[in-house]
């Protein structure tokens, strides 16, 4: 497509999720002219879905420790600029209520359309313009801004701002074109990997795991690089739930992960106790009182535990000994469900070409990358949309 641009605005947002979205409100609010383009036909598809559809919207516990990236002071100035009370606050202005499940974790009482609702009458009320079903072709530098082909016709903007998010979930029109733009414009992308995503097993270990589907159970999972206790869930392929999701986004191809399965129990004086009273039971029927019978059974049967001995034969050095084993239980994944299934991305661009008080570019100054495009990763828990929103604030105010 040639031609100088037949339309121009101030900003120009590629992508209408929580981050796009939020930025075009933010923006037009300071006075500028905005235009917001997906190639998807509805906007803000992953805030439907989010928190089973009640849109998990942020944390109230939400500190920079909470991000993964290679520069972990990246995301200090924006979070301390667009706090989760500062959205709170917005809800209530929309009246959307809300309330608190866990953890800090905050969601709708309703369904998660009313956020996308508010995101975009705010966003129209600020004057900003939204084209769906629109893709982007050829980005290119002018001499004040940048020029834009797109299904639509060229645009021409000041500035020009990515919000075109990471690679998780392909099927809803997860893209690569917020890395090939930074690509072309520089800038280094850290290896996008799948985060927040479930493990596969293969082998023995996979029928093993299959044959306790939908067992859940509370854990520590640990990597070398973080712990989290929380719930495990046990899947026709492999480990699932939360302790399980947040360990991923740590997880290395290769690596073991260690799980506590006596998380929180002080299973050694309570299986000793349980040995003076009841000496003719057996082991594993006495780790009951700890854990699942059908994770007891399943442990027994792979020898991670010892199944025949009465609880008479087994001295305190040998409970000590299987206490330890099941605290520090290691088993290695074969990978994860990938794009698929993964809540996010993990890695994006460089966090080192960018300002951290605006999402500028140090590179090409007009350019803007925001939300999970950009290498800081909120773990579990509302810690994504959190982000989505601060670095969308930062930007705006730029
Ligand atoms: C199933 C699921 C549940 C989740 N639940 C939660 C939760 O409860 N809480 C939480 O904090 N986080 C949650 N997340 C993560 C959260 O949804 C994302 O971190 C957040 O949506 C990122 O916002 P974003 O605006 O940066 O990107 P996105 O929301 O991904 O938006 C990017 C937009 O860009 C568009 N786009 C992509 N490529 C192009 C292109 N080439 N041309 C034009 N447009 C393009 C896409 O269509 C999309 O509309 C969940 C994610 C998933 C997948």
């Amino acid at each position: 497509m040639n031609g100088i641009p037949t339309q121009s605005f101030d900003a120009l947002v590629i992508g209408a999720g929580a981050a796009g979205l939020f930025y075009a409100a933010r923006a037009g609010e300071c006075g500028l002219r905005v235009l917001v383009i997906d190639h998807a036909a509805k906007p803000a598809e992953k805030v439907r879905i989010s928190g089973g559809g009640r849109c998990n919207f942020t944390n109230i516990h939400t500190r920079p420790e909470n991000f993964i990236s290679d520069n972990p002071h990246f995301a200090k100035s924006a979070l301390a600029r667009f706090t989760p009370q500062d959205f709170i606050d917005r809800l209530t202005r929309h009246d959307i209520t809300w309330h608190e499940k866990t953890l800090g974790q905050l969601f709708c009482d309703g369904r998660s359309a009313a956020i996308i609702d508010m995101l975009v009458g705010e966003m129209r009320e600020a004057g900003g313009e939204l084209r769906l079903g629109t893709t982007v072709g050829d980005v290119s530098r002018t001499a004040d801004g940048f020029r834009v082909e797109t299904s639509g016709g060229v645009v021409g903007a000041r500035r020009l701002v990515i919000a075109s998010g990471g690679l998780s979930i392909p099927k809803m029109g997860a893209t690569g074109f917020a890395y090939d733009v930074a690509r072309q414009f520089g800038h280094t992308i850290m290896d996008p990997r799948p985060a927040l995503v479930p493990f596969v097993f293969e082998g023995r270990d996979k029928s093993d795991f299959a044959s306790i589907t939908g067992l859940a159970c509370p854990v520590v999972a640990c990597s070398e690089r973080a712990a989290f206790e929380e719930a495990m869930l046990f899947t026709h392929r492999g480990l699932s739930g939360p302790a399980i999701l947040q360990i991923s986004s740590y997880w290395a191809e290769g690596e073991p992960i260690r799980i506590d399965l006596l998380a929180g129990l002080d299973a050694g004086a309570q299986l000793k106790a349980f040995k003076t009273q009841h000496p003719k039971k057996s082991f594993a029927s006495s780790l009951e009182m700890l854990l699942p019978n059908r994770l007891v059974n399943l442990l027994a049967m792979r020898g991670d535990i010892p199944g025949i001995p009465r609880m008479a034969d087994m001295s305190h050095a040998a409970i000590d000994s299987v206490v330890d084993g099941l605290s520090n239980w290691k088993i290695k994944p074969a990978g994860t469900e990938g794009w698929r299934t993964a809540e996010v991305t993990a890695g994006g661009v460089d966090t080192a070409g960018l300002f951290s008080s605006t999402m500028e570019s140090r590179l090409v100054p007009g350019l803007y990358f925001i939300g999970e495009c950009v290498d800081v990763t909120g773990w579990l828990g509302g810690y994504n949309f959190q982000w989505a929103w601060a670095s969308a604030f930062a930007a705006a105010q730029a």
